[in-house]
């Protein structure tokens, strides 16, 4: 059942709404009930069964309504497996609300290098490390450049390099293994698998946005399809990688140029700019959509007002009536063999982390101070710690 009427469209999660931005949030029959809103921590994740929860939909300049990009893809294989495809500013933040543990989350897919998809690794590898994630290097997946300063493993390592105080002033009471960061560049021209672990397969694929070097992503798993195109203006190599059938596709779409501008305060020329040479429009995103046939659609990297959401469906619908969400901070999709459901998460602002199971044993160190400290520092005597 679709509807073209945008009037029924629930409002974003940051205007008090509480359901996906959608008038299909079901294809297909549940096998189980499923609660109206996602609550982290009040369902496990089925066997068979992938879900996907967007942690950052928004754009470069970060609000507190919209992280920047970034999907994780949680597996219901025995490992429980987590992937993380891009690490946009703030997304971290929305995982942390999720209540998994940080410990799992060590395997990140880059789409591109754009600084709003990969700040966050800084957060992940220095940052995550002080709340559990402590016992291996966090992997890092990405495609090459031009040339190999444009590429994902000259990103990779010069993060690694620039974290070097925090990776000296964090060794000791941490282990110094999980302060590091491995990388797998691959080529990006290339549609290929890059990783099969698990019952779960990734291929990449090249994109069109800015340079070449960006990707988009097909996951496979238990006879089921997640695709995420990353940052693309509309191409035939992700419609390409789709072939077989997908369950679930995310598209990134910029509102209108016009809009765009008017919403944002940049100027039109500039919007033009962006959307031709980099990013996809909603008749754009709905002819991908119609050209790949998905059972669910999702559109992502928008930017989101109460205004700007029904010019979005009105303009896709005249050219797509299949099932699409217009994704926001904390939308979650259950992908089975019987439905695809797209919920609002409804979390709670103020978690301690979950550390998770610890594989590795470490013991604390503690580090040498500094000489200076000894007469620089002020005594404190602290009270016993109570049991
Ligand atoms: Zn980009
Ligand atoms: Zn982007």
């Amino acid at each position: 059942m679709t509807t073209s009427d945008p009037t029924s469209l629930p409002e974003p999660a940051f205007a008090g709404g509480t359901r996906a931005i959608t008038t299909t949030p079901v294809v297909g029959m549940p096998r189980r009930p499923y609660a109206e809103a996602f609550v982290p921590g009040d369902e496990a994740l089925e066997d068979g069964e992938m879900r996907v929860t967007v942690l950052g939909s928004g754009n470069p300049w970060v609000t507190r309504a919209q992280a920047s990009g970034s999907v994780l893809v949680e597996i219901g294989n025995a490992e429980r497996d987590i992937l993380i495809l891009d690490l946009g500013s703030g997304s971290l933040a929305n995982y942390a609300a999720l209540k998994l543990p940080a410990n799992k989350l060590d395997k990140v897919f880059f789409t591109h290098l754009h600084a709003d998809h990969t700040a966050d690794l800084i957060t992940l590898s220095g940052s995550y490390a002080k709340i559990g994630r402590a016992d291996r290097p966090v992997a890092v997946w990405g495609p090459s450049g031009t040339e190999p300063r444009l590429g994902t493993r000259h990103f990779v390592e010069s993060v690694q390099e620039a974290l070097a105080w925090d990776t000296a002033g964090s060794s000791g009471p941490i282990n110094p293994d999980s302060l590091e960061m491995s990388v797998t560049e691959f080529e990006f021209s290339r549609t290929g698998v890059v990783y099969e672990a698990n019952g779960v397969t990734v291929t990449s694929f090249p994109v069109i946005h800015a340079l070449s070097g960006a990707v988009g992503y097909r996951i496979d798993f238990a006879g089921l399809t997640v695709v995420h195109s990353g940052d693309t203006c509309p191409g035939w190599p992700l419609v390409r990688a789709c072939e077989g059938g997908v369950d679930l596709l995310i598209h990134e779409c910029f509102p209108p140029a016009a809009v765009l501008a008017a919403a944002t305060g940049l100027s039109i020329e500039r919007a033009t700019i962006a959307l031709n040479a980099a990013h996809t429009s909603p008749t754009g995103a709905g002819t991908v959509f119609g050209l790949v046939r998905p059972r669910m659609a999702g559109l992502w990297h928008t930017f989101l007002s109460p205004q700007v959401i029904p010019m979005i469906f009105a303009e896709l619908r005249a050219v797509y009536d299949g099932p699409v969400v217009q994704t926001q901070d904390l939308t979650v999709f259950n992908v089975t063999k019987d439905a695809v459901l797209a919920r609002q998460g409804r979390v709670a602002d103020q978690l301690p982390p979950i550390a998770g199971e610890q594989r590795v044993a470490y013991t604390p160190v503690q580090p040498e101070p500094p000489a200076w400290w000894a007469e620089q520092r002020i005594p404190i005597t602290d009270p016993a710690p109570r049991a």
